[in-house]
């Protein structure tokens, strides 16, 4: 899979797909990720890619010449199945949306700055616009690689155990259940008697009924969306107690 990030601080975002996993699955060439500075792109030579708001008012507007420019260049190169624009306006980013990207082959996403990215941009040049949240950050660096982060580890052969991803936060509107370590016993906490009795069925149910309660309890919103099985109703009536199996007939 293929990202150009397209940006004015290439530094930023080179340094942060440096380390550990992410570092490893472009090492790896699980993932191609090329950091476009977006000042190549400017028209003048101090390189300036923003300038001043239209109608007045304070900060500066990234202008949309060197954005298209440097998207032109990349789809001349490679067509990108989406042109990202990080924008708290976007649709809110969600692990829907990641499994649905880790399925493309080649996205560019660009970072905007300063009181924000030039409107002609929005509605002419990228393909879909991506918030991480209701909340606004200086640049659309931090956006980019916390959806690249998403994205990227959901990639065959990217973290170490394949199943790690089907079972944790999100994957089915449930977040994940509680996860415990060595020691079992710690400044007096101990670890749930359950996760240590080698009962496997028994951890299942568990950590199904930790995953239905609090999901209900910490997110209602999720709660609406899920769907719980008849197996998930009893598990939380019964608080994960082990069923009753019928005597067999004589
Ligand atoms: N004036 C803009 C507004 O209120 O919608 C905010 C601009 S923000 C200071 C500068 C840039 O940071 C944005 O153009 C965007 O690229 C990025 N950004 C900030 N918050 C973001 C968020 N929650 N999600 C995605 N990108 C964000």
């Amino acid at each position: 899979m293929r990202f150009d990030v397209v940006t004015i601080l290439p530094e930023m975002v080179q340094e942060a797909l440096r380390h550990s996993i992410l570092g490893r699955a472009i090492t790896a060439g699980i993932v191609d990720v090329r950091v476009v500075d977006l000042r190549r792109y400017a028209e003048d030579r101090h390189r300036t890619t923003d300038d001043t708001p239209c109608g007045g008012g304070g900060g500066m507007i990234m202008k949309p010449e060197p954005i298209a420019k440097a998207v032109d260049a990349i789809s001349a190169e490679h067509r990108p199945d989406r042109v990202i624009l990080t924008d708290p306006q976007g649709e809110l980013f969600s692990q829907r949306l990641a499994k649905e990207l880790a399925d493309e082959d080649h996205l560019a996403i660009v970072c905007g700055r300063y009181e924000g990215v030039d409107e002609r941009v929005k509605e002419h040049v990228v393909t879909h616009m991506y918030s991480i949240g209701d909340y606004v950050l200086t640049g659309g660096e931090l956006p980019a690689l916390v959806m690249m982060d998403a994205v990227i580890r959901l990639l065959p052969g990217v973290l170490g155990n394949e199943s790690a991803a089907d079972a944790e936060s999100f994957s089915e509107c449930l977040l994940d259940y509680p996860q415990y370590t060595r020691p079992r016993m710690f400044r007096g906490w101990s670890v749930p008697e359950v996760l240590l009795n080698g009962n496997h069925a028994e951890i299942q149910r568990w950590r199904r009924c930790e995953q239905l309660s609090r999901t209900r309890a910490r997110r209602p919103d999720l709660w609406d969306r899920f769907e719980p099985s008849d197996e998930d109703r009893r598990l939380l009536a019964t608080g994960g107690e082990a069923p009753i199996v019928a005597p067999s007939a004589p």
